[in-house]
């Protein structure tokens, strides 16, 4: 990387499918890591998926995975080295026994041969819920546990200009928060909330978050940084959007969001 800051494309910000052009999880940092495979990877041509190296996954739910089969169809035979996929042991142990397993798609880590395999998975070591950092060119990442029904991970990203940061699909979380702060020249935090308040109880289920909760949840969070919301079911999407404006306005009865808050959108583009 000859660039000192990085690029952040969204190409999937939804927490689901249907509307036309807006897909699932999916950011690509500068052009070689993709965050998350979900829907919103169908936004990119072949010629810009064959130049993705390391795709960064935080957990196993198919909404984040599932571009990652049908891209290494397409583009291995471009790439000499292999694809790396850097994941949590857990959400590679799930690729491998529910999707690479030979009878929903070929097993990747052994194809063309052994010895030069397509994908290469890479482990992320956060164990007892430890962060673990990794650098990816000029490009520091934090994988930092977060709090989902399968393991997961929010991910920092730290540049010589600034950072920016991904929650993941994350119920109330301390670490995430903690972490963050101290980073310098922390500019963006992207937060999911995939539920309407009265939704609450399904937030807590399958842990995710909701507004009231988010809005406690932002109390943790450094007031300068400016707060991206993601992963809004498609069918509540102008609700949850009400609601989540509902706590930026003071009343003096709830949480107010003190954070400059704005709604992630398919295409947008961020420098760090
Ligand atoms: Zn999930
Ligand atoms: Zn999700």
């Amino acid at each position: 990387m000859s660039t000192h800051f990085s690029k952040i494309e969204v190409l999937g910000c939804s927490g689901g499918i249907g509307v036309i052009g807006e897909g699932t999880t999916c950011f690509l940092v500068d052009e070689d890591v993709l965050i998350d495979a979900g829907t919103g990877m169908l936004r990119l041509p072949l010629e810009r998926l064959e130049k993705i190296r390391h795709v960064i996954v935080t957990h196993s739910h198919l909404d984040h995975i599932c571009g990652i089969p049908l891209m290494i169809d397409s583009v291995s035979r471009a790439n000499s080295e292999p694809l790396q996929i850097h994941a949590l042991p857990e959400t590679i142990q799930a690729l491998r026994d529910h999707m690479f397993n030979g009878v929903i798609w070929p097993d990747f880590s052994r194809i063309p041969s052994i010895e030069k395999p397509a994908i290469q998975y890479v482990e992320l070591d956060c164990q007892d819920e430890q962060p673990h950092a990794f650098k990816i060119g000029e490009r520091l990442f934090t994988a930092i546990p977060v709090h989902h029904s399968v393991p997961s991970i929010g991910l920092t990203v730290e540049t010589p200009t600034g950072a920016w940061a991904f929650s993941g699909d994350t119920h109330k979380t301390e670490e995430f928060y903690k972490i963050i702060n101290l980073m310098k020249g922390m500019r963006h935090v992207l937060v999911e909330a995939a539920f309407p308040d009265h939704e609450l109880w399904l937030a807590d289920l399958s842990l995710h978050l909701c507004p009231s909760l988010l809005a406690i949840e932002l109390e943790k969070l450094i007031p300068q940084a400016e707060v991206w919301i993601t992963h809004l079911k498609p069918n509540e999407k102008a609700l949850i959007e009400k609601e989540i404006k509902s706590y930026c306005d003071p009343d003096g009865l709830k949480p107010t969001i003190q954070q400059a808050l704005g709604f992630l959108k398919t295409g947008q583009v961020f420098e760090v």
